[in-house]
């Protein structure tokens, strides 16, 4: 069998990226970083895991964190259960196993948050035990190298990519093996245009003889994205303002935001502000906001302080505008506050209570 191992291997030698997790085997750091860098590139994750570990240096550290500072630093990177499961867990190790970070595949993956790439990342950088990762790097690469048609995201698919992530894998090395092949996927591998003619492997890849790498890999599912139409009311009595912190299962849970009505569509959204118009103080321009699944329009209207607020008063925090930044909140809000100049448009009547 062609020696994919030992040339995936040299590659990884010559063009790894040099990166803190790497430099480490200490299990929990490799975990946090897994967890930071699910659905996250890694120049965008990086500064957030070096902020991590500087707040919370080890598992305990963080098993005693409290959820709306591990919020605070996650701010920004999105898919918060992520952040919650994380302190979740951390908190389920250091009372349940003594603050040992579990240490092989079969006890990892049962950790909350945790999945099959994430333990057994962990499991072969950490412990060196011999489990293959099959990441979107992995699935593009060996889709590839061996012109696999059948659906990455299909459970056939899963299981085929599987198997032969297991069969290549470079038992003498199951850790720097799979940094490499993830590595390789992120940097030559490329989804898009990636420079065949350059590539170690080019004279192996079954796709690159075949003119089939722009349709590898195949993916069977289209996924839909679901419209939302938001309107956040920001009031404001005196210095302070009104927030309350999202709960239920929807995006953003465990974050704060303004005052919040949802519409089924761009027309009753509109409505609500052309019937409300005359008690406004301000109304932003249509803010769109997307995430993987979702498109968000949102606008925000600044109520004049004479107004009800249309909210159970036990859902609303009452707090000083200038705290809101000590605050979790998604990167819509964040925006519009960077945006609108520390809302001093609001600071409009200070005498009222
Ligand atoms: S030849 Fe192209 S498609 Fe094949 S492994 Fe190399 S970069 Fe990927």
């Amino acid at each position: 069998m062609v020696n994919y191992q030992d040339i995936l291997i040299s590659w990884y030698q010559i063009n790894k990226r040099d990166l803190p997790w790497r430099r480490t085997k200490d299990p929990y750091k490799i975990w946090l970083s897994e967890i930071l860098l699910q659905q996250t590139r890694v120049n965008q994750g990086l500064p957030y895991y070096l902020k991590f570990v500087e707040a919370y240096p080890t598992l305990q550290s963080l098993s005693n964190a409290k959820e709306d500072d591990v919020l605070r630093l996650w701010q920004g990177l999105g898919y918060y259960s992520r952040a919650r499961n994380m302190l979740e867990t951390a908190k389920v190790i250091e009372s349940n196993c003594q603050g040992t970070f579990p240490n092989s595949y079969n006890e990892i993956i049962k950790l909350k948050g945790v999945g099959e790439y994430t333990a057994a990342a962990v499991a072969s950088f950490s412990f060196d035990e011999k489990v293959a990762v099959v990441d979107g790097n992995v699935f593009r690469v060996l889709s590839r190298l061996f012109d696999i048609d059948t659906p990455i995201d299909s459970s056939a698919g899963k299981r085929e990519f599987k198997f032969l992530a297991e069969e290549l894998l470079d038992r003498r090395s199951p850790a720097i093996f799979n940094q490499a092949i993830m590595e390789f996927g992120a940097l030559q591998c490329t989804p898009k245009s990636p420079d065949c003619n350059k590539c170690v492997l080019c004279h192996m890849c079954t796709s690159n003889s075949v003119g089939t790498v722009s349709q590898r890999p195949v993916k069977s599912k289209k996924t839909k994205t679901k419209k939302r139409f938001f309107i956040y009311k920001v009031f404001s009595v005196g210095n302070d303002t009104f927030i309350q912190k999202r709960s239920g299962k929807d995006i953003w849970q465990g974050l704060y935001e303004f005052p919040l009505q949802e519409f089924g569509d761009e027309n009753e959204q509109l409505e609500y502000i052309e019937k409300h118009k005359n008690e406004l103080l301000y109304q932003s321009v249509e803010i769109t906001h997307i995430l993987s699944h979702q498109r968000i329009s949102a606008i925000f209207l600044c109520f004049k302080h004479n107004v009800e607020i249309d909210m159970p008063p036990t859902d609303l925090l009452r707090i000083p505008r200038n705290e809101l930044h000590l605050y979790p909140v998604s990167v819509l809000i964040d925006n519009f506050l960077k945006n609108t100049n520390d809302l001093s448009f609001l600071s409009f009547d200070e005498n009222v209570n």
